[in-house]
């Protein structure tokens, strides 16, 4: 298709998007008593109008039954996680009985290295991406100190090369390959959080295997944002947050994938709970863990019903768009907010915006991480004050992606103009 940076153009992609209607049914942060442009719908995602109804159901049950809601309510509180496997195995690629809604990310990512990180003199590395997000760089760090590492050797970050803001998958296997058999997982984000780089996760993960290591990766990024085929990759395990692509609010329950070669596996070890035991018999409360064979068996807690019931109402939203139909407009999406900023470099005399995110489709999400050669923070505040919600990551980085859910075309042109016109 060929683009054009204009109003009546981008209100043509608009009229054509058969997605339109669903930006209705979201709150849009308001600026000067009109919509702002929200773009970090990849650091919290909106909340959808319907949330509040399917909160309330659920305090409406608590006031009228009490304990008696477990069995009771609308939705049954003691299984209600059970709710979940069907939407979130489309969303991740793999099947109900290897996805378990759960805790939060890092927690989950803990978990999950408990079972598969288990370090021996000969194999005890962990592969990462260098910048990776934080909390899973302390995760990593502490997980080896746990076991009596020191991070320095058991940690190897995979770097973009010099000059170079992205990784090339090459350098990934080859990293993986030349550590070869003292590799025990290697684990990388789906979708890097700075750069909006998407990882060839297939790729990795046959490399991990070919070298007798586990591959898992943290989806923080990725889930509801790219497509995911996690058990046809043969993915080990893996985990995400539902409140950035998936809106399901401010610190709300997460979601892990355990293959179902080792979800059945009731031997693995792990930090378990009653909630991971075998249902028949979890009642009797007897001695002895016995563990649910499914990516249950790796819950520990009852079911956080209010914020497991806002992760409901915007599942039921992404199925109703539909999986496919959100992949399309997403790439369409960002392909016009890479042809509008390209677009406005061309016009400037002097490049000040650098985009780092990779060019290629199949290498990128919603997400455009742009590069500011001079005056980032200044451009960056005037785009707040003009109403554009991206966000800032130091040294000098603007992140902004356009959602497929909520976000417009007209958006993105919005967008355009505002920078242009702080550009000038
Ligand atoms: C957002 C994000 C987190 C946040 O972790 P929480 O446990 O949800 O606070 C962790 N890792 C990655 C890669 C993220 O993008």
């Amino acid at each position: 298709m060929n683009f054009q940076n204009n109003l009546e153009f981008a209100r043509g992609l608009d009229a054509k998007d058969v997605l339109k209607s669903f930006r209705q049914k979201f709150f849009i942060p308001q600026h000067n008593g009109k919509d702002g442009i929200y773009f970090t719908g990849n650091s919290l995602g909106l909340q959808p109008k319907s949330t509040a109804s399917y909160v309330q159901q659920e305090l409406d049950d608590w006031a009228k039954l009490g304990v008696e809601g477990h069995f009771q309510a609308k939705t049954p509180w003691m299984p209600y996680h059970e709710i979940f496997p069907k939407q979130l195995s489309k969303i991740v690629g793999c099947k109900e009985n290897e996805v378990v809604v759960m805790n939060q990310l890092t927690v989950n990512l803990h978990l999950l290295m408990v079972t598969f990180y288990r370090p021996d003199k000969q194999r005890y590395k962990i592969i990462c991406e260098a910048r990776a997000f934080p909390s899973d760089q302390y995760a990593f760090e502490t997980q080896a100190k746990y076991h009596g590492l020191n991070p320095v050797d058991a940690v190897i970050e995979v770097s973009p090369r010099t000059g170079e803001h992205t990784l090339r998958t090459e350098d990934i296997l080859s990293t993986i390959q030349q550590h070869g058999d003292s590799v025990a997982v290697v684990l990388f984000g789906g979708v890097n959080y700075y750069t909006g780089q998407l990882f060839d996760i297939k790729a990795i993960t046959e490399a991990a295997h070919s070298v007798g290591a586990y591959a898992g990766f943290d989806l923080a990024h990725a889930a509801g944002n790219v497509e995911l085929k996690l058990h046809d990759w043969d993915v080990d395990f893996a985990c995400w947050c539902s409140y950035k692509y998936l809106n399901s609010g401010p610190g709300g329950v997460a979601g892990a994938y355990i293959h179902e070669k080792h979800a059945a596996n009731k031997e693995l070890p792990r930090f378990a709970g009653w909630w991971g035991y075998k249902k028949e018999t979890r009642f009797k409360m007897e001695k002895g863990f016995e563990a649910i064979p499914t990516a249950e068996g790796w819950q520990l807690s009852n079911a956080p019903v209010l914020s497991m019931a806002a992760h409901k109402a915007a599942l039921d939203i992404v199925e109703e768009a539909g999986v496919d139909k959100l992949h399309e407009k997403r790439k369409l999406l960002a392909r016009y907010l890479h042809y509008v900023l390209n677009d406005i470099n061309n016009r400037q005399a002097e490049k000040i915006i650098e985009i780092i995110t990779p060019d290629k489709e199949e290498e990128r999400g919603c997400q455009v991480s742009m590069l500011m050669l001079k005056r980032g923070k200044e451009i960056f505040d005037e785009l707040t004050k003009q109403g554009v919600i991206a966000d800032w990551r130091e040294p000098n980085v603007i992140r902004v992606a356009p959602v497929p859910l909520y976000n417009s075309f007209e958006d993105i042109y919005r967008f355009g103009e505002i920078i242009s016109s702080i550009l000038i």
